[in-house]
């Protein structure tokens, strides 16, 4: 069997995965809050996971493996965007969640096994808070319930704080009825207008953090294999969810993989909207500001071709080089007829659909998917000069493990999308045009082309026996438009 190895951010150490039952693996990733589209970051952990989920149904089998991955419909954020727009809670969360699927989906993953709406959960939620009032992890007041960081010893080991470090680096809300200021909020009251539940308490809401730990005992057990989430989780939201859970079922260990990405930027800068560099996955997917359409598998591309522990940094240079090895990749599937929809069950009846083993080892190696990227390269070319009906398999179903083999479909969608990408017809355009100006001894075509293509970010090489053209680092394809 395929031997995975995980980096444990519990332990900081990269060690051997062994589930807990391996005809039930067991992993919930903390998922997005949904009053908004997401934006292009949020698409990391995403992503991440899914490579992941897709490695462990492909060693333990899809029946054997339960993902979980929850939807914060209850929060302030939420509040108050209806309240801006006069639009209800259920009508805002339903929709974003619809749109958070549509362009999840878009990049290739695949939906968990379960995705539990928070506010489904809420009699699950108070059974834990009063257990935790009822041990003396948890205390009432001025009707908050709060959890006691001093009652729990481990507090602050998964990040590597202390409380007192903790206490002097964060910004703590201070709150006179807090014993520590580190408690954190279980449960608090809700005015008339706001979302609330009948509770022990009186009429209130969850705090952010126990949602994670009742519903992950719910679905999953008060022990299971892997939790993950963005390293900007780690602390409090991690911690927290890990003394609540760990406090009220004191048998179980909760997760015991933890797995955090880092982060995302763009540009070589931290995205931001007052820096205007930030864009939502729909925005890529769709075209914005002048931007060509970047198609799900691009972007799905330049996500694994960074290892998920590094910072990642997207950039349209980046996106570029994606496209055009996706290009040549999907254009053989095509001739081939290796979609998805045409290959997989013929090949599997013949025993034929297995990913290739270094493809497997690289992914089952802390999900070294720019490794497996790479490895990728080499089988197409085999598959591509040779082709063969097992070597065309084999690049089928590795591309299949990255979640980056499209159907049919698909691949007519991103062929179409790409002629807008695509630099070749730029080159071609120049070479024509030269060839002409070399017999009329007008060269301003030629120049003026060559001048619109730099300043686009374009590298021009024209030699003699051709004209070559590549994305430089300031490269903007949106400045190429209305050029042919
Ligand atoms: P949020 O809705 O802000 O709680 O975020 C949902 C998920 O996106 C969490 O797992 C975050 O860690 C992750 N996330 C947010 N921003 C970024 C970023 N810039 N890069 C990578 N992951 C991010
Ligand atoms: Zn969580």
């Amino acid at each position: 069997m395929t031997v995975i190895k995980l980096t444990n951010s519990k332990t900081r150490k990269k060690e051997v995965f062994e589930p807990i039952d391996p005809n039930n693996v067991r992993m919930y990733v903390c998922g997005p809050t949904v009053y908004d589209r997401a934006h292009i970051g949020n698409a990391r952990p995403v992503i991440v996971f899914d490579v992941l989920y897709r490695l462990l149904r492909h060693v333990y089998g899809p029946e054997h493996v339960t993902y979980v991955r929850n939807f914060t419909d209850v929060d302030d954020k939420i509040n108050k965007k209806a309240k801006d727009t006069g639009r209800s809670i259920k009508e805002i969360t339903d929709e974003t969640m619809q749109w958070y699927l549509d362009d999840m989906r878009a990049v290739g993953a695949l939906d968990p096994d379960k995705m539990p709406r928070a506010t489904e959960f809420i009699g699950a939620m108070i059974t834990m808070i009063e257990g935790l009032v009822e041990s003396g992890h948890a205390y009432v007041a001025e009707g908050h319930v709060l959890f006691s960081v001093e009652s729990y010893k481990d507090y602050g080991k998964l990040s590597g704080r202390s409380i007192d470090d903790m206490i002097a680096g964060a910004r703590v809300e201070i709150a006179p009825y807090k014993r520590n200021p580190m408690d954190f909020v279980l449960w608090k009251p809700s005015s008339d207008d706001l979302p609330g539940w009948d509770s022990p308490w009186g009429r209130g809401r969850p705090g952010w953090h126990i949602e994670c730990s009742a519903m992950s005992y719910e679905l999953l057990g008060e022990t299971f294999d892997i939790h993950g989430g963005g390293n900007d989780l780690m602390f409090p939201h991690h911690e927290n969810e890990i003394a609540q859970s760990c406090c009220a079922h004191p048998q179980g260990g909760f997760a015991r993989y933890w797995l955090h990405n880092e982060m995302l930027q763009v540009e070589g800068k931290k995205m931001s909207k007052s820096l205007g560099n930030f864009f939502t996955v729909r925005d890529l997917l769709d075209g914005h500001d002048g931007m060509p359409s970047v198609p799900g598998e691009v972007i799905r591309f330049v996500f694994l071709s960074t290892h998920y522990r590094k910072p990642m940094d997207w950039t349209q240079k980046k996106a570029f080089e994606a496209d055009q090895i996706l290009s040549k990749w999907f254009i053989f599937l095509h001739q081939n007829a290796l979609a998805t929809n045409d290959v997989r069950s013929l090949y599997e009846k013949e025993g034929l659909w297995n990913a290739d083993q270094v493809v497997l080892e690289c992914v089952a190696n802390d999900l070294n998917t720019s490794g497996a990227l790479t490895r990728l390269h080499e089988i197409f070319k085999e598959a591509s000069g040779e082709p063969s009906v097992g070597n065309k398999a084999r690049f089928s179903a590795s591309l299949d493990l990255l979640g980056l083999l499209p159907s049919h479909d698909e691949i007519e969608v991103f062929l179409k999308l790409n002629e807008s990408m695509d630099l070749s017809s730029f080159a071609d355009h120049l070479s024509t045009l030269r060839q002409s100006a070399m017999e009329t001894k007008d060269f301003s075509e030629v120049d003026a082309l060559k001048t619109a293509l730099l300043n686009a970010g374009v590298e021009v090489r024209m030699s003699k026996t051709g004209v070559e053209l590549e994305p430089g680092p300031n490269f903007d394809a949106s400045k190429l438009e209305g050029l042919l």
